[in-house]
């Protein structure tokens, strides 16, 4: 079935109901709109864990992959606060 859909913020969730919709079926009409400029990206970064991206590869496998391999790991995250150490063991890789 035919759908036009009009999303309003291009965030993850609108971009990436956009691609699902397009996944699905090419010949869906989908617009984002989005009120900063083209390119722009506010804050520093995006952590998540392995199950996102497992269920991520069960829809759309090509976007996964690139995720994976564009996405940095690490084992052992350290903190220092007032003279404490505090250790995370990290993802599973
Ligand atoms: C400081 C900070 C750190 C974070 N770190 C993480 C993290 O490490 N890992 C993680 O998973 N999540 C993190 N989050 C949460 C994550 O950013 C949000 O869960 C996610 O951005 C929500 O996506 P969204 O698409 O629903 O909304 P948004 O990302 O808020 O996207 C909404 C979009 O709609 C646009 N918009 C709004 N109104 C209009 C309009 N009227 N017309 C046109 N466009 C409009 C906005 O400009 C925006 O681009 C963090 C959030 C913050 C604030």
């Amino acid at each position: 079935m035919f759908v036009k859909v009009a999303c309003v913020g291009g965030g993850p969730a609108g971009l990436y109901l956009s691609i699902l919709l397009k996944r699905q079926d090419p010949s869906h009409d989908v617009t984002v709109y989005e009120r900063d400029p083209e390119g722009s990206t506010y804050g520093w970064g995006v952590t998540y864990w392995r199950h996102l991206l497992d269920r991520l590869h069960e829809q759309d496998p090509e976007s996964a992959d690139v995720l994976d391999a564009d996405s940095v790991r690490w084992s052992a995250g350290v903190a220092h606060v007032r003279g404490l150490t505090t250790r995370h063991g990290g993802d599973q890789g």
